[in-house]
């Protein structure tokens, strides 16, 4: 049995809480964060719904992330633009941003597994997250320049 067999289940689903478990015992480098990417359906429980899926989960602050594409397959042309925005959201977790209510265009607003949300997101940070980033990732002011640019 893989290991990540113990996140499945009886749906056919997969636990994003235990795949995150299950990442966080693989090995690597101090400092490290581990991106999971997959393309099985997965689920977070969400208070009284035990599976609700979800197209990524981070810990916030943490070292891992999963993202799936499952749920995002169908938006053919938007697919790419969409993991890539789901990815960026998950590492800002794990970079310790949580939730944003500041402004609809930033990666860090909540999905709420609707897909609404990912049309209006930018590859962007507000201006609030970005010096919440800045502040805890300590960026000396000559480097915050490079993280603005692109
Ligand atoms: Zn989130
Ligand atoms: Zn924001």
């Amino acid at each position: 049995m893989r290991i990540y067999d113990t996140a499945r289940a009886a749906s056919g689903r997969y636990s994003a809480d235990i795949l995150l478990h299950c990442l966080s015992s693989l090995r690597r480098a101090q400092g490290h964060k581990i991106l999971g990417l997959t393309t099985c359906d997965i689920f977070t429980r969400k208070n009284d719904i035990s599976q609700w899926g979800i197209f990524g989960l981070g810990r916030c602050p943490g070292d891992q992330c999963i993202v799936s594409d499952f749920r995002l397959r169908k938006f053919k042309g938007k697919m790419q633009e969409f993991v890539t925005n789901v990815v960026l959201h998950e590492i800002g977790h794990n970079c310790g941003l949580p939730h944003c209510s500041h402004d609809d265009k930033c990666l860090m607003n909540d999905a709420k597994g609707t897909i609404a949300t990912l049309y209006h997101e930018q590859k962007w940070l507000c201006p609030h997250c970005r010096q919440r980033l800045v502040a805890m990732l300590r960026i000396p002011g000559d480097m915050q320049l490079a993280l603005y640019e692109k």
